[in-house]
């Protein structure tokens, strides 16, 4: 017997076998069974959904000898006859290569002769819309009053070229693509059926591949099956077309969220040396992001991931942001546009790589935006608080004062945000007097070995604890979302990646003052809350915990000296900032010292632009703007000195076209240089109002 290939042999008979075309299937059955059979049927959609084959079950459904019934019998001569292509009675025309008014015309007188065997005459015309406007012109009058026994089926993947008076007089069908889910459940039944054993990797890829034409699938199957005899695998499959699996993939973005370039460069290399295509491989990392990206909001569907959604590796998942992983995948497409220009394509994969090593402190101009607002409202917050203006001079660092008088000010900010030295007497001396807060239910607490404290209490207590210490922090802790407990203390869900970072630099002072209301040893590790499922809070192994930062970059980095101000930063500030002896100043990313050193050097930082002079002096934002403005940019510009924000693609946060800077969708600005042409919005000063 001749191999027959699977899109014929499997090309559905019935109306209940059609695929993914339920409506289609429920109306078209409806009206056989009233006995309502219009003059014409216009099927339109997307090529290989079920056209043609809904036409053939359509002419048979009412032909049959059992019919018209909207379950034909398929064993009658005329079901047989029609499905082998032999009816007399229906006439397939391809619309295509039968475009003249001429062939029209033939049609026209034909449908004057009844049908030889059958109860219809049916023509069935394949891509309808190629048919010249005077032979469309010739069958107007033909369909709308055609002979009682002339049923003319048109089949179009182009509906909008055919014209408004032959659609006016046809009852229209749109197919729709058909799910990748439905393909791959037709794929399945087809390997075990050809007694092929198939990997569900390697299916889900030829059905995703398929793009919605189940005739594209069956023959892409067939031509698999073909060099990978009774076994279907997806390495074959990546062996053979030349793709990227999954696997490497993993192993790719594990080296680049791990900031692991040497790795990560040695597995693009064996990927290419594979034979893979540097346009294949971009597709199949797009691919694998936008996965990611879809995991991240929630998406569960099987058919819309690349591949099935426990053969992500998590670290990769848990690590990016969604604003970090458009970032990558705008990253990459970029460099796909590119790829046609450049010199040598493997240079253009290896820039993509590189950069994409830094993918974890990359901001988003919103992160930015929610920090310069976080900030402000810290420092409206400080301002506004009755208890803290009867201590105006030591409380508002950020008030104008002169320079040189104002540094002791900020001992209080600094003073007590040791978290290092968790066995230091002073420490926790210091802890105490600070804290005169209304609440004396936490002091007692502390001392007493207290059983079992609920996470809202505990972030209720350490909040009223910090609010005298460390404002910003305590500020981040009001925003987290409800604390989860673990085994051996609290998750803290923070709202964003700034107050993230921030809480993670302070997890061990935030588990000191924990142990010490709690009476027992706390561990604090905070995550990203936002449109995480409950399932990634489950401890793991992302470093996020206490304060271990091994691979970020230095953000702040002191001032040059040598200038007229050099002295005047050796302070009583500077100082107490030693205390920070556990971990040196370059990571201390959105740091309290950074802040306050910034805070302490607001003054000539306007006057004397600091260590990008003319620069800076030349772009900093505008003096007319309110002096909260001016304060919490400044001091966001420090946080973020260093990082690099991405700027595609652009937010609703994001300023407006006319003071955004001008650069490529996909390219990166300095942080810092971004900052300097912020101004704030409308929508910001009316969000800022809100709030209060
Ligand atoms: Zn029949």
């Amino acid at each position: 017997m001749p191999f027959e290939v699977t899109a014929t042999r499997k090309r559905p008979q019935t109306f209940e076998q059609l695929a993914g075309q339920h409506f289609v299937a429920a109306t078209l059955t409806a009206s056989l069974e009233q006995g309502r059979i219009a003059h014409a049927y216009l099927f339109s959609g997307p090529r290989g959904c079920g056209k043609t084959s809904t036409a053939r079950i359509l002419a048979k459904a009412l032909n049959c000898e059992h019919g018209p019934t909207p379950h034909p019998c398929g064993s009658c001569p005329s079901c047989l006859a029609i499905s082998s292509g032999s009816s007399l009675d229906v006439i397939e025309i391809d619309g295509a290569s039968n475009t003249s008014v001429d062939n029209i015309r033939q049609i026209k007188d034909e449908v004057l002769f009844a049908p030889h065997t059958g109860r219809y005459k049916i023509y069935i015309i394949d891509e309808v819309h190629m048919l010249s406007m005077s032979a469309f012109n010739a069958l107007l009058k033909t369909i709308e009053e055609p002979p009682p026994y002339i049923v003319f089926i048109f089949a179009t993947t182009e509906p909008q070229k055919v014209p408004a008076t032959i659609k006016s007089r046809c009852q229209q069908f749109n197919f729709r693509l058909v799910p990748t889910d439905t393909i791959f459940q037709l794929l399945t039944q087809t390997a075990a059926e050809s007694g092929i054993e198939a990997e569900e990797e390697a299916l889900l890829w030829i059905a995703r591949e398929a793009a919605g034409s189940v005739r594209d699938a069956y023959t892409l199957f067939d031509q698999i099956a073909a060099f990978s005899g009774t076994k279907i695998t997806a390495q074959n499959i990546r062996d053979t077309l030349g793709l990227v699996g999954i696997d490497r993939l993993n192993e790719l973005f594990r080296a680049i969220v791990s900031n692991n370039s040497k790795e990560a460069f040695g597995v693009l290399d064996d990927i290419l040396e594979r034979g893979v295509s540097p346009e294949q491989f971009l597709i199949d990392a797009v691919d694998y992001c936008r996965s990611i990206l879809l995991m991240l909001h929630g998406v569960q569907k099987q058919g819309l991931l690349s591949a099935p959604r426990n053969a992500f590796e998590p670290l990769v998942v848990e690590s990016l942001s969604k604003d970090q992983i458009e970032y990558t995948i705008a990253l990459l497409l970029d460099t796909y546009r590119h790829l046609k220009e450049t010199i040598e394509p493997r240079y253009e994969l290896e820039l993509t790589v590189a950069k994409l090593c830094n993918i974890r402190s990359y901001i988003s101009p919103r992160e930015l935006f929610e920090a310069v607002h976080s900030l402000k409202k810290a420092l409206n917050a400080k301002e506004l608080s009755p208890r803290e203006a009867a201590q105006k001079d030591a409380s508002l660092p950020f008030q104008s004062r002169p320079a040189d008088s104002s540094t002791t000010h900020y001992a209080p900010l600094l003073h007590d945000v040791h978290p290092r030295d968790k066995n230091s007497p002073q420490y926790t001396e210091q802890m105490q007097l600070a804290d005169d807060s209304p609440e004396p239910a936490a002091t007692k607490v502390d001392s007493a070995s207290a059983g079992h404290v609920s996470p809202s209490e505990l972030r209720k207590k350490i909040i009223t604890k910090l609010r005298n210490q460390n404002l910003f922090l305590a500020s981040a802790l009001e925003k987290s979302a409800e604390w989860i407990s673990n085994h051996q203390g609290f998750i803290i869900p923070a709202t964003n990646r700034v107050e993230l970072d921030l809480i993670t630099r302070f997890a061990p002072l935030i588990a000191e003052i924990g142990a010490q209301i709690l009476g027992t040893p706390c561990t604090i590790e905070a995550r990203l809350a936002k449109d995480r499922e409950s399932s990634a809070f489950r401890p793991s192994q992302d470093e996020r915990i206490h304060s271990a930062h091994p691979s970020r970059e230095p953000l702040h980095e002191p001032p040059a000296s040598n200038d007229s101000n050099g002295e005047r930063r050796k302070t009583p500030d500077q100082n107490a900032g030693q205390t920070f002896d556990h971990e040196p100043l370059g990571t201390d990313s959105f740091g309290m010292s950074a802040l306050a050193e910034e805070i302490e050097n607001t003054e000539e930082f306007h006057n004397s632009g600091d260590d990008e002079p003319s620069r800076h002096v030349a772009s900093s934002p505008p003096q007319e703007l309110p002096e909260i403005d001016l304060r919490a940019i400044e001091l966001v510009r420090k946080m973020f000195k260093g990082k690099v924000i991405a700027t595609y693609p652009p937010t609703e946060t994001s300023p407006s076209p006319s003071s955004a800077p001008q650069q490529p969708s996909s390219s990166v600005a300095d942080a810092s240089e971004y900052l300097e042409d912020i101004e704030p919005t409308e929508e910001f000063e009316d969000g800022d109002e809100d709030d209060f």
